[in-house]
Order: C-alpha cells, then structure tokens, then sequence
C-alpha cells in the first residue's frame, strides 16, 4: 500500500474507513457511484463483473477502481452477499454543496449475509436468521434473529451436535462467536460453510434491554447481548420492530437431526437443492409469505404436546368442514402483503407510499377475514377472533394521507393527498395556479404598456422575466422595470410584481416537497407506533393461513385426522408417502399398512433393491411429523402415539460435515439412536451394514437389532437384504419380518410395492442385476455362487442362546473379530477352504 502521508485528503479519508472495516467490501460513495479502490476493485471487478479502471494513472502506483451506479446498488451489494461476503455502505453525511473541505463520510450500515433484509420475492417464504453464540463451561448460549420480521429467541444448548443441528436447520448463513468459543465448533461451523463473524466486546444500549425481559439465565443473556450488539453496529438504524425475546428448548419438540431432515427431504430436495419435490413443498398451500415462513417453522419444529397437536387438528377440521368459508378466506389472504416484513420496513425507516398503500390494502382484508372466521366455530376460533385487531385506525390515517399510486421516492413530492394539509394544498394551489397568474400577469402588461408582443418567460438562470423586443423599448415606462439580461433583438426586465409571483410558485415548489416529506415522516411514526400491533396480527394471520392450508392439501390428497394413543400402539392403514405418491400419482401408489402394537418393537423388512423398503420406512417418518405438525395423514385410518424423536440411518448420505466415510457415518448414526432413543422414540435404519464387508455388516446389523430389541424399546423399523436376519424372529419376542412383494414373470422380477406379513423367501439381487443389464455368462455364474453359499447354513442365533451356534455362526464372528483372534488359524483354514468368494472379502481392503 503506498505511504499514507502521500496519499490525496480523499483516499486518506478513504483508507481511515476501510482500515475499520478490514473484511468487508467498502462501497465509498462519490457523487452518483460507490467505487471500490485497491483490493476491493480488484476482486470487486470481478466478482460483478465490472471494468476495472484505476485513479491518478500518471503516478506510479494508480490505484486500482471500480464502482456501480448508485440507483442500482442494491443488486451488486445482492450478488457479494449471496457469495457470503460483507459489504460496508459509506455515505457522504453532509450536503457536498455547503459542506468546508473534503465531505464528511461515514459508514452507516454494513450488510452482512445474516443481517440482509431485502429478501426479495424468491426467498419471501424463507426466514434469513442471524445466530450467535456464547460458551461457558460446556455449555452453549444459542440465539438467533430475523432482521426482517425482528423474530428473537434464545436457547440453551448442551452440546456441539446441538448447536451444528440448530444452525444447519435454521439454514442459518452467518453465526456472531464470543472470544471464548471451543476450536472444535469453529472447525465445525466453518467446514459447513457457514460465515463466522466476531463480536468479543458486548455492548448493549439500555433502550434495547427490554427486549430482554425474563431471561434470567446469565448465559443466555451473554449470547442475547452478543448479538444484539452486533446488529446495532451493523445496522446502524432503528429496530424498533425487534421483537420480545423468546426462550425456547429443543427438548419441547420432536427431535430430528439435521442428517434425518436431509435424508427425509423436509426441506430441501437432494438432488436439485431446491423446494420442489420435498414435503414442504406438498404442505405449502399457504397464501403469504408470512404463511409460507411459518409453515416453514412448524414443520422444522414438529409438537410433543398433545394438547398442543389436538388444537390444531381441530382447526384443520373445522376448515375441512368448511369449505366456503375456508375459500373466503383463501381468496382474503391472497391480497394481504408481507406484514411482518412491512412492520420491519417501517421501523428501519425504509418504507415508502407504495409499502404504505399496502399495508392499507392488506388491512383492508382484515375485517373480511375476521367476519368469515367468526362464522366458523366460535369454540375453537374465538380467542382467534377475539384477538384479530384490523387497526382501523391506521387504515384511516393511510386512506386519508397516502396518494393511492404513490411515486418509490418519498422526498420529490406526489405522495400525499390533497386534504390532508392545509398549508400543502396551498402550495399546491399556488403550483397549479401559477401559469395562470403569469398568463393574467402579462396580459396587464400587454394592456399597460401598449406592446402586445410583450411575453413573460423562464429560464433557470434569471427566472422569470418579461420581454420586450428593442423596437418595442420605447414604449416601456421608466418606473417599475428592472433590467435582467440583454439579448441581440430584445431586453428582459423584472417587475415587483413578477418577483412576487415568481417567489410564489418557487417557493411553492420546493416548499411542498419539504413539507410532503415531513407529512409522510409523521405517518411514518404514527404507523411506527403500532408495529407491535401489526407484528400480532402477522402472527394470527399467518397461523390461519397455515392451517387453513393443511385443510387444503388434506382435502386434495385424501389425508386423515390421526388419533393420538397414549398405548405404545402405531397402527397406520394404508399409508401412503405424500411425496412420491404426488410424483407418481394417486392410481400409481401402492398403500401399506404399518402395524406395530404394543407388543411389536422391531419390523425387520426385507425384499429385494428398489423393491419400496426405504420409501416404506419415510412414509412413516413423514407421516409421524405430519401427525405433530397437526396435519392430516395420508391414510385410510391412523392411531399413533406421540414421538419425542426420530433417528434415521437413511439413504446414501456420506457425511458432508466430517467427510467421514459411509460406513463411518452409519455407524455413528446408529450411535446416536442407541445412546439417545427412549421408548417413545422411532428408528429407521435402512440397510445397516451395507457399508462393510458382507459378513461383519451383517454381524453388526443383528447385534444392533438385538441391542434395540433388548434395551431400548423404540419403535424400530429395519430393512436389510441379509436375508438370513429373518430368523431372529425366532428369538426375539418383540420383532416382526415383513417383506415387500416382488413376482417373477418370465424369469423378470416385477415389483409389487406391497409390505406383507413375514420374511422374503428369496434373495432377488440377481435378477435385479438381469433387469439392469449385465451380461448373461456373469449373471450365471452369481447364480452358481448363490447356489453354493445357500448350501450354507445360514441361521445366526440370538446371543442369549449360544448352546445352538453352528460352524457358519462362527464364520460370520470371523470376519468381525479377525483382527483379535488371528490365532485361530483354524477358522482361517476353514474360510480357505470352503468359501473362494469370502476369501477375497477377507483380502480387500478395507
Ligand atoms: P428399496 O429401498 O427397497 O431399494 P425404494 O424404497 O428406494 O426401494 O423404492 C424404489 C422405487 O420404487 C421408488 O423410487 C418408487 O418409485 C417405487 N416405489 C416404492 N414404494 C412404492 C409404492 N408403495 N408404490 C409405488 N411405487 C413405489
């Protein structure tokens, strides 16, 4: 960097500020651009897209420039945030016009990923939260914000699994970190890509602290600071839309990890990333944005509380029941805006007529919406109706001051209506009745003096004048004219009279933009003073729309009302999975029951690949979190009990945040299962063990059922293509197989997608290789290796009934236990000579 004594006063002032700032883009303003000098431009040109340039190209050391127009900043500071970078604002802070020297300049907001307010219309249904952490003692002060609709809660974690899943499924971009944070969650966050940024100093104003109210908890108070602090100093603006913080705990609702949430495809859909295809695509039926965003939050944070699931199914029910009311209500909520977003705008200051208007429109619903909910059952929708406040008031106030097609600029007048103001019409009399004076004006002159091409004109550098041509100057009196300018053929004058008019319609002119902005401010505060009320009527509206959209997709997809049993029992009939049935079709889909009483802790599911084992087992899953989000299930009938978790060993996910293997990553899955599942907990491990060699996965796969079996009684389900884990049935009192159907047709395998009762007979895998392809001589001779391990006994038996171990038992603890027991050479010796195709198991590498 060159030597900062011999920089220009400009790029001194320039670097002072960047030196604040050093991890942001600094975007200085100049004039009708921001540029960005040395490494900024650098980058910065590249990034947008934008030439590169540089300044005082004479000196040795040009300083390297680039800069955007300042009426389309916006959509560059977009494009660096969405790469995860920050970008600070600078601002000229005063009138360049009168200001002594260089412009005083000042940053006044820098835009971070977390703080980004302007969602624009594809993330309307999306939250942008910002989180922060503090530590203190193994234990994790959680919180997070939305700037955009001043959401605020807190929580207390107790481990790094904890916070990496609350930060992963709040998709969170940015997380703020105390000075005390452990490396290992650092590492963590940071190879999940998520931006960290630091606030070590807390510092929070006392006009801020009432958001605080009833957090006793020093920890969290720490973390609420942390952040609080953290947004003031970005922010730089007014948030009086942040809302009271909420203490919430992850233990109050069904737990679901964020692997399970990928595998499941709550959220996000695997393969394109995207909303499409996932359930809460099938869910969203919801007609705002605000809707849309909670259905979002339900759906992340299912219910364990039964009171609490009950009251919204009866709200679901009662709109099915009520389907004209429920269509009245549709049609209302689609004319209602983004509230919550609109009450942040107004708080920060950023509104302008067109968001005034509306928030009028919106509001104007709200009485209709009230009236139709009032016709519904007044037992469950009358704290609803009760509570629903159309804020008359400030409908009036917009009615009555806001222009119905306001101008976007709030400061060059247009935006408010006429009889509003006294002193406003006035001036706007005075505007429009200008041209009419000076048309009287010069006809008086024409009349006086006797010169009827006398003419009165404008220019912007005398104003207005009268006109006489040099042939005509001889007629003028002496008195009243004032000469102004000379021209070739003619003189101008002004008269008193002119001077008087001319102040008038000025005056008028700029006097009413002033006051136009002043009269809008004052809207603008009054409106101010009721977000909090706004924001409560976000929240009810929002509420509605949410249940009235689970009414709807109820309605369209044939769900069911579940009923909630305190009995261990999960009896679900003819379940469907919403998704893939939506995908493939209602005619298509085949149903399947899951029964599973009290007595059944485990169903052991077997059938051939691509034979509807796993879609079985996410049915479920998806159905579980439907039933606790308190939608309608995709049944013909459903008794279910209420689940504190669900742990999923699903899919073929490698673990994105360890980069642990497969296999790995099974394994601690299943960990988390064993360690965490209590008796009113799912497990849903599919194919446990495919991961490693054929026999110890299979070991492992029958010690973990037994393990689930014996001690924790979780409602289980696990698939397998080990055909021969079916005989634990036989031993373990609370297992169950069932299988899913497949037929042979001339010599294909055709599927059937039917889960029935009791074990597959048959290992179809070499047929499924037939249907893929391969080639007839190698299918061939898999079905004379099949032949001559299915001469093998295969039955394992359960360990509390060692007496009945056979040989082949011994074979699969061999490849387990290899390692310990290399000794025993007579195994080693038994496995050589009996089995080609184990030996090269045992030889690859693993
Ligand atoms: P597996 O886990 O047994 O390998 P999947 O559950 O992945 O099989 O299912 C394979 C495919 O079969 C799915 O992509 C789906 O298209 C279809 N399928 C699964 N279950 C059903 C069903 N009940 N009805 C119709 N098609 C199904």
């Amino acid at each position: 960097m060159a030597d900062k004594n011999k920089l220009t006063p400009m790029m001194q002032q320039y670097q002072a500020i960047k030196d604040q700032y050093p991890d942001a883009f600094l975007f200085y303003r100049l004039g009708d651009f921001y540029e960005m000098f040395n490494e900024d431009a650098v980058k910065g040109s590249q990034l947008l897209e934008l030439t590169l340039t540089s300044r005082s190209h004479k000196s040795k050391h040009p300083t390297p420039m680039c800069g955007v127009p300042h009426r389309a900043v916006q959509n560059y500071i977009d494009i660096l945030i969405d790469k995860g970078y920050k970008v600070a604002i600078c601002e000229q802070i005063e009138d360049p016009k009168t200001a002594k020297g260089m412009v005083k300049r000042a940053i006044t907001q820098l835009v971070t990923p977390g703080t980004k307010t302007d969602a624009g219309a594809d993330n309307a249904k999306n939250n942008n939260y910002l989180t922060a952490l503090s530590y203190n003692d193994g234990k994790y002060g959680f919180a997070y914000a939305d700037l955009s609709t001043g959401e605020l809660k807190v929580s207390t974690l107790n481990s790094d699994d904890s916070v990496l899943n609350e930060t992963l499924s709040l998709q969170t971009k940015e997380i703020v970190l105390g000075p005390k944070s452990p490396k290992k969650i650092v590492n963590l966050l940071q190879k999940v890509g998520i931006l960290i940024s630091h606030q070590d100093t807390v510092d929070i104003k006392s006009e801020m602290s009432y958001l605080l109210q009833g957090i006793d908890s020093e920890l969290e108070r720490d973390v609420l600071n942390r952040l609080l602090t953290y947004i003031l100093n970005t922010q730089k603006r007014n948030l009086s839309h942040m809302q009271k913080v909420v203490e919430y705990q992850p233990a109050h609702f069904l737990k679901l990890d964020h692997n399970s949430q990928y595998n499941l495809e709550i959220n996000k859909n695997i393969r394109t990333g995207k909303k499409s295809g996932t359930l809460l695509w099938l869910l969203d039926e919801t007609k705002t944005a605000m809707g849309g965003r909670k259905l979002k939050r339900w759906l992340n944070r299912p219910l364990i509380n039964k009171e609490d699931i009950l009251q919204r199914q009866q709200f679901v029910e009662s709109f099915l029941n009520n389907y004209f009311e429920r269509s009245q209500l549709r049609e209302s909520l689609t004319e209602v805006y983004d509230l919550e977003r609109l009450a942040g705008k107004v708080s920060f200051g950023s509104v302008n007529g067109r968001d005034l208007i509306q928030l009028k429109s919106s509001l104007n619903q709200i009485p209709k919406l009230k009236h139709v909910i009032g016709e519904l059952d007044s037992s469950i929708f009358g704290d609803f109706y009760k509570k629903i406040d159309p804020l008359d008031d400030i409908v009036d106030l917009i009615e009555r001051s806001i222009n119905e097609e306001p101008p976007i600029s709030v400061t060059d007048g247009g935006v408010i209506k006429s009889n509003y103001d006294k002193q406003l019409d006035k001036y706007r009399d005075a505007m429009k009745n200008g041209k009419h004076w000076l048309a009287e004006l010069e006809q008086k002159e024409r009349n006086i003096t006797g010169i009827n091409n006398l003419k009165i004109g404008y220019n912007r550098v005398f104003g207005y004048y009268i006109e006489v041509t040099k042939a005509n100057l001889a007629k003028l009196p002496e008195d009243r004219y004032e000469r102004k300018q000379t021209l070739t053929n003619a003189e101008r004058f002004a008269t008193p009279e002119l001077k008087e008019t001319e102040a008038l319609i000025l005056e008028a002119q700029d006097k009413s933009k002033i006051l136009e902005y002043n009269l809008f401010k004052e809207v603008r505060e009054i409106v101010k003073d009721s977000i909090q009320r706004i924001q409560e009527l976000a929240d009810l509206v929002s509420s509605l729309d949410v249940l009235q959209g689970f009414a709807t997709v109820s309605e369209d997809y044939h769900f069911v009302k579940p009923k909630l049993n305190d009995n261990h029992d999960l009896e679900i009939i003819d379940g469907r999975h919403p998704v893939v049935e939506k995908v493939l079709g209602r005619q298509t889909y085949v149903p399947n029951s899951v029964l599973m009483n009290a007595d059944t802790n485990v169903l052991l599911i077997t059938g051939p690949n691509m034979s509807g084992k796993s879609t079985y087992m996410r049915q479920l899953a998806l159905t579980v979190i439907m039933s606790q989000i308190g939608c309608f299930v995709p049944a013909k009938l459903a008794s279910m009990p209420i689940f504190d978790q669900i742990f999923t060993r699903i899919g073929a996910a490698d673990d994105l945040i360890s980069g642990e293997s497969t296999f790995m990553v099974e394994m601690k899955e299943s960990n988390a299962a064993i360690e965490h599942a209590t008796p009113n907990s799912l497990i849903l491990f599919d194919e446990i063990g495919r991961g490693t060699a054929t026999y110890d996965g299979m070991a492992l796969a029958q010690s973990i059922i037994e393990y689930v079996h014996d001690n924790l009684h979780a409602k289980t389900l696990f698939s397998t293509h080990y055909h021969e884990l079916t005989a634990l049935d036989k031993s373990l009192k609370n297992l169950q197989n069932v299988h899913v159907g497949a037929t042979e047709k001339d010599g294909n395998l055709v599927f059937l997608h039917k889960v029935e009762k009791g074990a597959a007979d048959k290992s179809y895998g070499i047929h499924v290789a037939k249907l893929a392809g391969l080639p007839d001589k190698l299918l061939e001779r898999a079905d004379n290796i099949l032949v001559s391990l299915e001469s093998k006994d295969k039955t394992l038996n359960h360990s509390d009934d060692d007496t009945k171990n056979t040989n082949s038992t011994d074979n699969y603890q061999l490849e387990l236990f290899k390692q310990q027991n290399v000794s025993n050479d007579e195994f080693d010796v038994h496995v050589n000579e009996q089995n080609p195709v184990l030996e090269e198991i045992k030889q690859a590498d693993l």
